[in-house]
């Protein structure tokens, strides 16, 4: 059997650095907000290329507390992608505005930057973007819309730490928001999340955001929450962030074996030099997902999909997001997400592009 993913497998190469680390987090007697953090919060920062990060509970909290940093006028309207996981429109409601869909452009999966000018009003005041599967978006036409109309640009990297466009890593566009859900490129052994930022008066204020809105223990500055990244999971991010880059670049060996030998039947994912794609996700199209599904099944194959519900079609979000995505649920209809963690091998991704190619011939 090839699972989808494990993740004490895919944890397996980092066993012993985290029993190290647990073993001095417990010594220490430190547990939130220490020096930890602060090692992660300098080295990641570091590693994107910003000025900025702070560590939070997770990648929800992270966008909220973002988009709460900008102050913008109640129920302002933010663009959001129509196809992407639902905690980014999730967050846009949590902090009191109000997500205009967007929908994607069908060969990057993306939002689209034409759709996104025909979309802006007097009321847009912000972006809010995902580099979806690992895979950047178009952003100098992005960047552009934001400079033409004076918008906030804020990104939803919890699929894409390491991705680049141009050179330059994802996140560092606008304000990045991250999560380290285990699953995750960058994945923590529990909750975790941060947000990275060049402007300091942004930093200084989700500092405070974070923890209860308190600079200074005790005096509480803003209407904050409690949305800390802890010791432990600083300290195991510490150990998985020296290991990202390898991380990303077996995921992009076994994208690339993929490329090479699965049938040219199925859509696969696009390909262009100006991107550097980190494969949080690996995803073929075709109309015969649910067979092809069931067939690599029957073969010791798992797979997912990534999404089956887009978000408007949420039972949660009735009578809040009504309109119809033809696009975006094209995408969810026919979408198939293949094996591609870093405990993978590259003869399980020669074996099911095997059985993937046998399914149709
Ligand atoms: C995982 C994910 C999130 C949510 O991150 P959490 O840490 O689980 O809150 C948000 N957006 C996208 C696109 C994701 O894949």
């Amino acid at each position: 059997m090839i699972e989808y993913e494990n993740l004490k497998k895919l944890n397996l190469a980092f066993e012993k650095n985290f029993k190290e680390e647990f073993n001095l987090f417990l010594d220490s007697g430190w547990y939130i907000l220490g020096d930890s953090t602060k090692i992660f919060e300098s080295d990641f920062a570091k590693y994107l290329g910003t000025s900025y990060c702070v560590g939070v509970g997770n990648g929800l909290d992270a966008m909220v507390l973002a988009i709460e940093a900008l102050d913008l006028p109640a129920q302002s309207e933010i663009i959001v992608p129509s196809n992407t996981y639902i905690a980014t429109i999730l967050a846009v409601l949590k902090a009191g505005h109000i997500p205009v869909l967007v929908e994607p452009d069908i060969n990057t999966y993306n939002i689209d930057p034409i759709r996104i000018r025909e979309n802006l009003t007097k009321k847009t005041k912000a972006l809010l973007i995902v580099h979806l599967y690992g895979k950047s978006c178009e952003m100098d036409s992005i960047l552009d819309i934001v400079k033409d109309n004076g918008l906030f640009l804020l990104e939803d990297c919890a699929q894409s730490h390491g991705a680049e466009y141009k050179g330059k890593k994802t996140g560092t566009f606008g304000i990045g928001c991250f999560s380290f859900y285990p699953t995750k490129n960058l994945g923590a052994l529990g909750d975790g999340g941060a947000v990275v930022t060049d402007d300091g008066r942004i930093n200084i204020k989700l500092r405070a955001l974070r923890n209860y809105g308190s600079e200074k223990k005790y005096e509480n500055i803003l209407v904050g929450i409690n949305s800390r990244l802890d010791e432990l999971q600083a300290r195991f991010l510490n150990v998985k962030l020296r290991f990202l880059d390898q991380i990303n670049g077996h995921k992009r060996k076994l994208a690339s074996i993929y490329f090479e030998n699965l049938t040219k039947e199925l859509i696969l994912p696009a390909v262009d030099p100006n991107y550097f794609d980190v494969y949080h996700i690996f995803n073929i199209r075709t109309n015969k997902r649910e067979q092809l599904k069931e067939y690599l099944l029957a073969n010791g194959i798992k797979t997912e999909i990534h999404y089956p519900i887009p978000p408007h079609k949420q039972k949660a979000m009735q009578g809040i997001l009504n309109s119809s995505f033809p696009i975006s649920e094209e995408i969810h209809k026919t979408t198939l997400s293949l094996p591609i963690s870093y405990f993978h091998s590259e003869e399980d991704v020669f074996y099911i592009s095997k059985i993937i190619n046998r399914f149709f011939t």
